[in-house]
């Protein structure tokens, strides 16, 4: 095992985007996955408006529409069949769009790749020491035959997902998760509801995400969620049947009943506070630069979001040797900066989700006009800056019961 300038732990979104972008620059980068690629990941599976701005920006875009992925214009929001309120995005000009991630995931690593970098698939990281030789941090791991070993790298990103192993062994993790949340993701074929939109049923007693996966509305994302303290015998049963059931209790109008042809995938707990996203010369991007929660479908863009500015941060580490930490540790305060006010919205939005007295009152009323949930949209689609919700305009069709379409 050689030694890189930059080894990237992780080939989702934020370690394929991180790794092709410091490649595209001429350095040294070797990415490794304990997957071998395509892989599937439980996920809403839901390019967010923001996302698919940052995938144009990148020159992506035209690579991930090959892939014929659903155009999500907004948002359908229920607490069961009799409440419900729509929204769109804003304009009509953004959108989100819905794929497989085995697709989505496999397009970028292949991006990376073509870019320069070198990948090694089913290969573990079991643990990284920010104390390695010449101030470099060593890196053990176990590699496709079994054998274990390590490395030294300049610098290492860790883009590997919840319970990030790089987080956890460096001590950049606040504390062990407080909500204890779990989903189960399933694809099923059938006529569904509108495809044009994405959909989201909160009950009482957990959250069901649907969304199609391709241009024809044929398959569909179906991902559940509950407080695994409350269901998480009953899904270690049967997982597939548990889904069936939670499923088909919420009333989803199908036109033909639907047919698991794929999972179900399990994920959670969910919350991964870290308490900061550098630590010597270790970078940490996507859901392992700290996570929360699935419901407002932010991940993915926060994934590419933090790839895009942690390779700035460390391609100038990479020119300027002496300079190294005062880049990374300006990365780490950006990151902070920037996803504390939407973390902050997840928690409110958390909160009432919890609370059907007050859900369902709020969405009943939403319900009266498309316009209402336009400015959270915003928010939640990476389109608006979360201030945004301070300003009248933002609840003012809310409290009004709505007079304008989103
Ligand atoms: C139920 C659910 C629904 C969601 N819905 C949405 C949605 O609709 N929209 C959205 O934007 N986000 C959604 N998310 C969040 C989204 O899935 C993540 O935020 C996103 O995948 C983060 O990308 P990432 O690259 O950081 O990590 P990942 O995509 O998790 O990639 C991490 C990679 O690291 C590899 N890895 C892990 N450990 C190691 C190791 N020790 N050694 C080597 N490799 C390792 C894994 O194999 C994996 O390939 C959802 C999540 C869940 C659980």
């Amino acid at each position: 095992m050689r030694n890189p300038a930059v080894l990237v732990v992780g080939g989702g979104p934020a370690g394929s985007v991180t790794a092709g972008l410091l490649s595209r620059r001429g350095h040294d980068v070797l990415l490794v996955d304990r997957s071998t690629f395509p892989r599937p990941k439980p996920c809403g599976e839901c390019l967010n408006p923001g996302a698919v701005q940052l995938l144009r920006e990148l020159g992506l875009l035209d690579a991930v529409e090959a892939l014929s992925p659903a155009r999500l214009e907004g948002w359908w929001i229920r607490t069961g069949p009799e409440v419900e309120a729509g929204g769109g995005f804003g304009d009509g000009s953004r959108y989100g769009l819905a794929l497989r991630r085995s697709d989505l995931d496999a397009t970028l690593l292949q991006w990376a790749r073509v870019g320069g970098t070198q990948v090694i698939e089913d290969f573990q990281v079991t643990r990284v020491d920010t104390e390695g030789e010449e101030n470099r941090p060593r890196v053990s791991f176990r590699d496709a035959e079994g054998r274990k070993g390590d490395c030294r790298p300049a610098y290492v990103i860790g883009a590997d997902g919840l319970r990030s192993v790089v987080a956890r062994s460096s001590g950049l993790v606040r504390r062990r998760p407080g909500t204890r949340k779990l989903s189960l993701t399933c694809h099923v074929i059938g006529e569904g509801p509108d495809p044009s939109r994405g959909h989201l049923y909160l009950t009482p007693r957990g959250v069901l995400g649907m969304a199609p996966l391709s241009s024809d509305g044929g398959c569909w994302n179906l991902s559940v969620v509950v407080d695994a303290r409350k269901e998480g015998r009953r899904i270690a049963a049967n997982p597939a049947a548990f889904h069936r059931e939670f499923g088909g209790s919420v009333g989803v109008p199908w036109v033909s009943p639907p047919k698991t042809v794929a999972g179900p995938w399990a994920s959670g707990p969910f919350d991964w506070p870290v308490r900061q996203a550098n630590r010597g010369r270790i970078v940490l991007v996507g859901d392992a630069a700290g996570y929360y929660d699935p419901l407002t479908g932010q991940g993915i863009y926060r994934a590419l979001r933090s790839a895009v500015m942690a390779e700035e941060a460390v391609d100038r580490a990479l020119r300027s040797e002496f300079d190294w930490e005062r880049h990374l540790e300006r990365y780490g305060r950006a990151w902070a900066r920037e996803t504390t006010p939407s973390r902050r919205v997840q928690h409110g939005i958390e909160y009432i989700v919890r609370r059907q007295r007050l859900l369902r009152p709020l969405l009943k009323r939403a319900g009266r006009s498309e316009g209402s949930l336009t400015g959270l949209l915003r928010v939640t689609g990476d389109l608006a800056r979360p201030r945004t919700l301070l300003r009248p305009a933002a609840w003012m069709p809310l409290v009004r019961g709505g007079t304008t379409r989103g």
